[in-house]
């Protein structure tokens, strides 16, 4: 008996979806519609809930499903959340994450959403560890155009990502599809309910009218977060790592300049200016990357980074015009966006 209870104990320990590693795990789930999923592994965890890889019990397709928690203590999930939910489930667009499933209960939301085998951050350290040749110039075009694709569809629509990192951009394995996810979600959570994790959420995409505590974001916020992943895709690590909101302004700071009412207008009548705040003479962006770059780039990849990393959010470049910038001249994408631009 004893030893039954210890085999048990160890099967426990072994299988990161048994019961006892949280009691938000799931054994099975049953979608509303009938259909049911069988989990496989965890995927990763978001700032709200667990993402799980599963098969589907009848097709055995794989998939993964989202697990949000809602939080009992307050509201609960908003309506606003629904709403949008409701909203996003009618985009389609092929670098936007597919919901195939979708179910609520008091206590969680779960979404099943097409699955990819990576997200960028997880692709770019495979490549790295490989040293993967084909981490190149053509592969950050590949990416990029494809980010920019999404994300010009999705301001076409009037949604904002708000949340644009490396970890939301997910990455089928092969011919580098990309597709964005969790859109529209962080706009829902970016205030209400506590995270689900204790991780201190990613703060080194965020644009600095955000840290100033500016609140009419415009879609400068998602060109911010683009361009911070553009230079990272080519210093092959993230350009600037605050660990505080005030330190990731102060990041950028290093390399602009401490701000002033020529390189951002009415930047003294932001909430959270402060006079106070250090001097720093600017670097420059161009002669940090061309410091910092470990991979081979040209003059258009520059021109273009400093296009979308202009402190002044008015003055950066939008995706549209970013689609039509040299830079992105010959791109061979895994999709074709002239079929899919006369769908729209
Ligand atoms: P999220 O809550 O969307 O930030 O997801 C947390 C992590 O789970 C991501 O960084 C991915 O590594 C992974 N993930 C999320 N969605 C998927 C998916 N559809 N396919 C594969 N992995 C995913």
């Amino acid at each position: 008996m004893k030893k039954k209870e210890n085999n048990k104990q160890k099967k426990k320990q072994n299988n990161p979806l048994s019961p006892s590693s949280s009691s938000e795990d799931i054994t099975k789930v049953v979608f509303s519609c009938g259909r049911q999923y069988m989990p496989l592994a965890v995927l990763g965890k978001g700032t709200y809930g667990k993402v799980y890889k599963v098969q589907r019990t009848d097709t055995k397709e794989i998939f993964a499903i989202k697990k949000i928690k809602m939080d009992v203590d307050t509201e609960g999930i908003p309506s606003t959340a629904l709403r949008e939910i409701a909203i996003l489930k009618k985009i389609h667009h092929p670098n936007i994450i597919n919901i195939t499933d979708l179910s609520f209960s008091d206590k969680h939301i779960e979404l099943a959403l097409e699955y990819c085998k990576f997200d960028l951050k997880k692709l770019m350290d495979h490549l790295i560890k490989k040293n993967d040749p084909s981490y190149n110039i053509n592969f950050i075009k590949v990416i990029m155009y494809q980010i920019i694709k999404a994300t010009d569809f999705l301001h076409s629509h009037k949604i904002l990502h708000r949340d644009l990192k490396p970890q939301n951009i997910l990455v089928k394995e092969g011919n580098f599809l990309v597709k964005l996810a969790d859109f529209g979600l962080s706009r829902v959570y970016s205030i209400p309910i506590r995270p689900y994790t204790r991780e201190v959420l990613t703060l080194w995409y965020r644009a600095p009218e955000m840290m100033l505590g500016m609140c009419n974001y415009s879609t400068g916020l998602d060109i911010w977060s683009i361009g911070c992943m553009f230079g990272e895709l080519f210093l092959k690590k993230p350009l600037f790592v605050g660990d505080s909101e005030i330190d990731q302004l102060f990041k950028i700071m290093q390399v602009f300049g401490t701000f002033n009412e020529d390189i951002l207008p009415g930047y003294k009548s932001f909430p959270f200016y402060n006079q106070d705040f250090p001097f720093w003479k600017p670097k420059g962006l161009r002669n940090y990357v061309v410091e910092h770059a470990q991979v081979l780039f040209d003059d258009n990849a520059l021109d273009l980074l400093e296009k979308m990393l202009v402190i002044d959010p008015i003055k950066r470049i939008s995706c549209r015009e970013m689609i039509s910038h040299p830079f992105f001249e010959g791109v061979k994408c895994p999709v074709d966006y002239d079929k899919v631009d006369n769908m729209v």
